[in-house]
């Protein structure tokens, strides 16, 4: 079982106190509890020139620090950007937002969320798409950033792999279908990582509805495909531009903004390619700056949007507010 703090433990005390249960009983804490209180309200909407974008929460893993977590910092140091950012410290928070743009009368989601299969503490954009009033049988594209489990298992139900979205279209850069699903693949993953393989392998070939893209181009109109690699092979960002205004959906590449915007360089265990993460990372978000863009991020803080501006050699970040 988890360890409790002696916070938490107090805290169920008094909880089982006022609810007339025998205290003891109550120490048997679920198995995840969850530290952070999700946002009041799981959907945020906004406007970027004429095209809505609703900001679906999915839920947050709270990551236990471990010294591989950065290849170039050390748990100490990603402490202290932590707390400097005023999050929490004793983990590291990575919460999950979804982003449904909605061109006319047609919504295009970007990434599929956790499906409840990532981690416990997540797996709520159904119930937050269906509190937007977003019909999920009304999705007609969805654009796929990367293949990674927080962006893909929300695709395909648990435990039988059918499809959450048949309808719809799946948008992905080729490179990262290709790279994914190419021969011999899974026996090249590293061994974490081959579950995710198998399963991609088993499902997505089967599937009839993925569109996949070369190179940068318009995938929804008003909405561009722009190659981000090295977080994984096939990495992408989608830009949005309507009204002279325009917005980054950066998905994984600036990931953590508390970690990620003042260390740029820092490279993450879930960076396939380290190196040139860092160098994407900084060429999108020089990019957002001198654009004047609004940017939206997979695990930025809830709404998952914000801006970024120059700071030394790093960046700083200010969220939005829901
Ligand atoms: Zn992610």
């Amino acid at each position: 079982m988890r360890k409790l703090s002696r916070r938490s433990l107090m805290a169920s005390a008094a909880l089982a106190a006022a609810l007339g249960i025998d205290k003891r009983l109550a120490f048997i804490a679920p198995a995840h509890a969850q530290k952070t209180p999700g946002p009041a309200k799981g959907f945020h909407r906004y406007k970027v020139g004429s095209i809505e974008v609703t900001s679906l929460y999915d839920g947050i893993w709270e990551k236990p620090h471990d010294a591989a977590f950065i290849k170039n910092a050390t748990v100490e140091d990603t402490k202290a950007a932590l707390a400097k950012a005023r999050l929490p410290d004793d983990f590291v928070s990575i919460p999950l937002t979804v982003v449904v743009v909605k061109l006319g009368d047609r919504f295009v989601m970007v990434d599929s969320g956790s499906g409840g299969q990532w981690q416990p503490t997540a797996g709520k954009l159904s119930a937050n798409l269906q509190a937007a009033g977003i019909d999920p049988a009304k999705i007609g594209t969805i654009l796929i950033s990367h293949f990674h489990p927080d962006h893909i298992f929300g695709l395909m139900e648990k435990g039988t792999n059918a499809p959450v979205y048949p309808n719809a279209e799946l948008v992905v850069s080729a490179t990262e279908y290709k790279w994914w699903t190419e021969p011999g693949r899974v026996e090249k993953l590293p061994e974490a990582r081959k579950p995710l393989g198998q399963r991609i392998n088993t499902v997505f070939p089967g599937w009839k509805n993925f569109r996949l893209i070369e190179g940068e181009q318009e995938v929804a109109p008003g909405v561009r495909l722009v190659n981000a690699p090295g977080h994984t092979p096939g990495h992408s960002a989608f830009h949005v531009s309507s009204g002279g205004q325009q917005l980054m959906i950066s998905n994984d590449t600036a990931y953590v903004p508390a970690l990620l915007a003042p260390h740029p360089e820092w490279q993450g265990a879930y960076d396939q390619d380290g190196p040139l993460a860092v160098e994407t990372r900084r060429k999108l978000l020089d990019r957002v700056i001198a654009e004047k863009m609004l940017i939206c991020g997979a695990h930025f803080p809830f709404p998952g949007a914000g801006t970024f501006v120059k700071d030394g050699s790093g960046y700083a970040f200010t969220p939005a507010q829901a």
